[in-house]
Order: structure tokens, then sequence, then C-alpha cells
């Protein structure tokens, strides 16, 4: 089965269903059985990682649809839904570390994932360190310590787009005998199949693309066999279960993934490019383009690229200027989060969310998730901020 029939077909049970071609929200805590022995009968099944009913944080017939449709999508095992994305990270974690160990981080990681490990993981006596974006197997082998457990990655960083070599990268953690987890949020599920490229846990705010049209919160994190025992205890012995109307848009979005990406990907590839061409821009980041230098990663590893990436300034426009060009856009929102429909426009502090290496000498960025409007509206949109932008600065 191709991606595209998956997602048409994957996770869908008409037959138990009175013929509804979507399996229908379960609201529900209590889960009743007909006797004790049917109660006793089917927590023994979920305790061989049998996928039943047995109480609403544990999950219904729509909860393990979503799951395993992901999982199936990118090539895991299993998957686990969390009420965010930033609660999937640190899911994951969690499920690998213990009091005294050491991991790994990218310095380009998720701010909030930075957070979590900065105060609660330091407070539980897990010790983070981070490292340069662009590292090399070699030298992440010289960071590891004989009480490592998790190496934790994120390629392209969601707000300066480095790629990282992954493969090789997941080399050297299994030799040492750690984990590799990855923020696979920009690869998506159907564009990096991060199973295949040596990654223990994969994880999505599935309230970007999955969701795909910013109206629900939802995180899901995708296990190979042998990290998903862990994975499952935690997320359930923690209580950090999704929603059921979350979880079922999730797998509402998921159905039109395969036609949303694509048109993502080829407009945000024309903006970029067009970028490219301006005199204000002093760089523009997007591994798909052939000038970026993540490009031959992005082509030898991804099937595909979303429509979120970055560009500089130079360094002559100052704030002001800056704030005249985004605050009268006219199709481009301005806030966090990507992966809906509509196009976003945000202006990240970088400097503030690194530690590994120093981000010097840089202009603004500024960052662009470029949704399904049509692309040359979109352009027409910048180019008028441009203008304003050359005005603003005389
Ligand atoms: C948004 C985001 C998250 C967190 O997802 P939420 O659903 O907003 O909690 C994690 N990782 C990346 C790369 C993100 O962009």
């Amino acid at each position: 089965m191709k991606d595209e029939t998956k997602l048409a077909v994957l996770g869908r049970d008409p037959e138990g269903h009175h013929g509804a071609v979507n399996i229908p929200v379960y609201r529900a805590s209590t889960i009743l059985q007909p006797s004790l022995k049917a109660l006793h009968d089917v927590y023994s099944a979920r305790a061989q990682d049998e996928q039943v009913t047995t109480y609403g944080r544990v999950g219904t017939p729509l909860t393990y649809a979503f799951e395993n449709t992901v999982a199936e999508l990118e090539g895991g095992y299993r998957a686990m839904a969390y009420p965010s994305g930033a609660g999937a990270c640190s899911g994951a974690i969690l499920s690998v570390v213990k009091s005294g160990d050491h991991i790994l981080v990218i310095d380009n990681i998720y701010g909030p994932t930075r957070q979590f490990c900065d105060t609660v993981l330091k407070r539980l006596g897990v010790e983070t360190e981070y490292f340069k974006t662009n590292i090399d197997p070699a030298s992440l082998r010289a960071l590891l310590r004989p009480n490592t457990s998790l190496v934790f990655v994120e390629s392209p960083g969601s707000l300066t787009f480095e790629m990282l070599d992954v493969p090789a990268i997941a080399d050297v953690v299994h030799k040492h005998g750690a984990k590799l987890a990855m923020d696979n949020t920009w690869g998506t599920p159907l564009y990096f199949k991060s199973f295949s490229h040596g990654v223990d846990l994969s994880v999505h705010a599935a309230t970007k693309y999955i969701v795909g049209h910013s109206d629900a919160m939802l995180g899901v994190v995708i296990a190979n066999k042998e990290s998903w025992p862990a994975l499952r205890d935690t997320a359930r012995t923690i209580g950090a279960n999704a929603g059921p109307d979350e979880v079922y848009l999730g797998l509402r979005g998921i159905r039109t993934m395969a036609v949303r990406l694509p048109r993502h990907m080829e407009s945000g590839l024309k903006v970029a490019d067009w970028l490219r061409g301006r005199s204000e821009v002093t760089g523009v980041r997007h591994p798909g383009l052939p000038q970026d230098p993540g490009h031959a990663i992005w082509k030898r590893d991804f099937l595909g690229a979303c429509g979120l990436f970055a560009f500089e300034l130079d360094k002559k426009y100052g704030d002001a200027a800056v704030a005249e060009f985004v605050d009268h856009l006219e199709y481009f929102g301005i806030g966090y989060s990507w992966g809906g429909y509509e196009s976003l426009v945000s202006v990240p502090a970088i400097k503030g969310v690194r530690s590994a290496e120093a981000w010097e000498n840089h202009g603004t960025t500024i960052r662009l998730h470029i949704g399904l409007e049509d692309v040359d509206d979109l352009i027409d949109d910048l180019k008028a901020g441009f203008q304003r932008l050359n005005k603003a600065q005389g």
C-alpha cells in the first residue's frame, strides 16, 4: 500500500460502527463490563498489550485508530497520543531517563523542550548537555558518557532549519547503548521515515500538519518495538492522555495530508526562491533549496518539505522597519505555531534559545509558514512588505 492509500484506508472500521465512514468520537471514562470475569479478562488482555477498551484514559477505538495509523505511516511499531506536542516531547524523554542520567540535546531544539530539560529534568537529577547543530558523528561520540541514556535531536530545527545527518548520529548513539529521539514535526510521518533512519522515538506536534487546521492541540510519539513498553507505561502512569475530540481531529487531518503537504512544499519553495532574489535578504534557510547547506542531507533522507522556513534580513534594518514589514501583511497572521492551512509570520528571538554555539552577527530572522493561499498573492503581499520596510528604514 502506498502512503496516499494508507491515509485513506487506515484507522477505519465501518463494520464496527453502523457503517459510518469515520470512527466516531468516544466520550468515555468508565467502560462497563458484563461480569467480573469479563472485567478480569479485558484487563489481562491489556496487560498483554492488546488494544482493548478498559478505561477512558487508556484509549478507545478512536485513540488506537489514530495511534496505529500514525505509527504505520512512519514505519514505527506503536504510538501514544498526548494532549500536546510539548507533552509528547517530555513524554518521550521521561520514558527513557532516570535520576543520575546525562542526556545530549541538539542546540536548535524546540524552546519549550529546552525549558523542560532545564527545569523539570534538572530537578529530577538528569543532566542535559546541548551540542552544536552541525555536529559530526565523531564529535558527538566524544560527548557520550557512561550515563548518557538519550540523544534528542530535531532536523531541521524549526527556527533556523539546520539539517543533521540522522543515520550517522543514530549509529554512534546505538553503539553506545543509548536511545535516539527526534522531534519530527517538520518532516511529518509522510516526509521523514524516521525509523528507517535509526530513530527509536519519533515525536510530533500533531497540532501542526497532522491536525492541519489550527483548531486543536495534539501530540504523538511513535516508538520502535524496543522503546514501546516504557513509552506506553510512562504515559499511562503520568495520565498524559489526549482528549477524544482532538484525537478525532488528528485522524481527520491525516486523511488530507498527502494533498495539503505537496502544496505547502511547492508554494514554500517558490516563496523561498523568490526571497533569495531580494536585495533586503541576506539568507534563506530552507533545506529544500539547492543552495542550502543542508540540501544534500534533505535530498538523501527526506521525501518532501513542509511550508515552514525562515529568511534573514540585512542587518541595516531596525526593529521599527521590521514591524512595518510584519504588521501590515495582509495574508500572514502574526503568531506562533504552524502547519495549518493559513500563512503565518513570526520574528523569533534565536539568541535566547541557544547555548552550545553563539548566535551573533545576524540580521533579523523572519519565519514564514506558507499556507494554502494562492502563492502569487502571498508573494505580492511580501513585495508590499519590502516596500514598507525600505520606506521605514529610509
Ligand atoms: C509546536 C511544536 C512543538 C509543540 O507542540 P504543541 O502542540 O504546540 O505543544 C514541538 N516541537 C516543535 C518542533 C514544534 O514546532
